[in-house]
């Protein structure tokens, strides 16, 4: 399996910043040990790709560094020149991971899923949306018209929502944390509210039961997966209760739901902010070995 890794490119953030910047180097070594993974360095998405989702006065001004003092406040990281090549080669990972998906069948951004990024602004960590800037620079390369997206972090994708509300050939599932941000939703396709504290076996219920209905109802040529590792249990911003167990069961399903489907997948992983960044970590490269064995 394909990986594309974008954590060379890093960016300043001041001491004590909750954001878990460390953990993308630790990820892609990780990944690097496994076998069947290759792990590749992303390119950035080109200013075009990037035009397509967003407005040319958020990208104009994001380039520049001309954000308002309360959008960098939205975004939650100070902006830098080293901020906008990074946000712009998780995106680039994002797009040559689901390029190598079609051919391949699946394959992995090893960082990615940002799905607060809305056309005219960015939010929660989220600087470009990834995946709708790769389905649609897909689409316009003729290589897929439908394709489902499996929001599986713990906060709504809102941006994602957002931006693909007019899509009729664009499909949302999400399973998120109810009592978490976003606090004012942008509604998706199919979505379940999980309460504080959903534990294993809730979780992968209704996964189970709303996973295939999505699968179904999209057609999709393919899927792009949200892997968040933030529903664990040490999760400091998740508020539900997965086992490390649980949320390899739950890759395992979404891996094997989406083969039996016949639908190639396009992996990112998405949030991840545990107390010790070493579990999020571990969980991380659990996405990746329960993904990269699905080739052999
Ligand atoms: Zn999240």
């Amino acid at each position: 399996m394909l990986a594309f890794a974008h954590d060379g490119f890093t960016y300043p953030l001041p001491e004590g910043h909750r954001f878990p910047l460390a953990k993308y180097r630790l990820v892609r070594e990780g990944a690097e040990r496994l076998d069947g993974v290759e792990v590749e360095k992303a390119e950035a998405a080109d200013w075009l790709a990037l035009r397509r989702t967003h407005s040319d006065d958020w990208i104009d001004r994001v380039r520049e560094g001309r954000l308002e003092r309360r959008e960098e406040l939205a975004l939650g990281l100070p902006w830098s020149p080293e901020l906008v090549e990074r946000s712009r080669r998780a995106t680039g990972a994002t797009l040559m991971a689901a390029r190598a998906a079609l051919e391949e069948g699946i394959a992995m951004n090893l960082g990615g899923g940002t799905h607060h990024a809305f056309a005219h602004a960015g939010r929660g960590f989220c600087v470009f949306n990834d995946v709708v800037t790769a389905l649609r620079t897909l689409r316009v390369e003729g290589r897929l018209r439908r394709v489902l997206v499996v929001d599986l972090d713990v906060h709504q994708g809102d941006g994602t929502h957002a931006l693909l509300a007019g899509d009729a050939d664009a499909f949302t599932l999400s399973l998120n944390g109810f009592r978490n941000y976003p606090f004012r939703r942008v509604p998706g396709d199919l979505e379940v509210e999980l309460p504080d504290g959903t534990r294993d076996a809730e979780y992968l219920a209704q996964l189970g039961r709303v996973l295939p209905e999505a699968i179904r109802r999209s057609r999709a040529e393919l899927a792009f997966v949200l892997a968040g590792a933030d529903p664990y249990e040490g999760d400091r911003l998740g508020r539900l209760a997965l086992t490390k167990h649980g949320l390899l069961d739950r890759d395992a399903l979404v891996r094997d739901t989406l083969a039996a489907a016949a639908v190639p997948v396009c992996v990112t992983l998405a949030g991840g902010y545990a107390e010790d960044i070493r579990d999020t970590v571990e969980i991380n490269l659990g996405t990746v070995r329960t993904f990269s064995a699905s080739q052999s």
